[in-house]
């Protein structure tokens, strides 16, 4: 898939690059699919490796304690309070009301709420401003509301 970490280091896909890595994705996915819905372990591919392991180890001390995204998200006044951005939240970590948003701590870094929101109002701290954002062009606010359970 293309990447979509947009902050606290920028590692976004180049757009001209997003077409191709998403056409030599898709004879994959039916396989990747069937895992999921057997429920099947299945590691992503050079999960075991060193360098994964420590690439990972560094994310997560980058994002909860050098930077800790969770405090740095949110939104500017180009908040309209639709709501989206909470309904769409895997962790259900977003509250909005009164148009006011706010995020707690539960958060997995998955970026939703800053590449969903219809206004590009979600920023972390300063890092995001004016940076393209993305999501896969064949999924919808619908689905990913419904990944919720909601
Ligand atoms: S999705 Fe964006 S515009 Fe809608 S409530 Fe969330 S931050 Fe505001
Ligand atoms: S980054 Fe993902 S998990 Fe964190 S608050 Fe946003 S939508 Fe929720």
């Amino acid at each position: 898939m293309p990447e979509n970490f947009i902050g606290p280091v920028d590692l976004m896909e180049p757009e001209e690059k997003v077409e191709g890595i998403l056409r030599s994705a898709r004879d994959r996915i039916p396989g990747i699919a069937a895992a999921i819905r057997e429920r099947r372990e299945s590691l992503p591919e050079g999960s075991n490796s060193l360098p994964f392991r420590i690439g990972g180890s560094f994310f997560r001390l980058l994002t909860t304690s050098v930077y800790p995204t969770h405090k740095k998200l949110h939104a500017t006044e180009r908040c309209n309070g639709c709501g989206i951005c909470s309904r769409i939240c895997p962790t259900r970590n977003i509250t909005v009301s009164d148009s006011t948003v706010t995020w707690g701590s539960d958060c997995t870094w998955c970026y939703a709420c800053i590449h969903w929101c219809p206004q590009e109002a979600v920023e972390i701290g300063r890092r995001t401003i004016g940076k393209r954002r993305y999501h896969h062009p064949d999924v919808t606010v619908k689905d990913m509301i419904r990944q919720t359970g909601e």
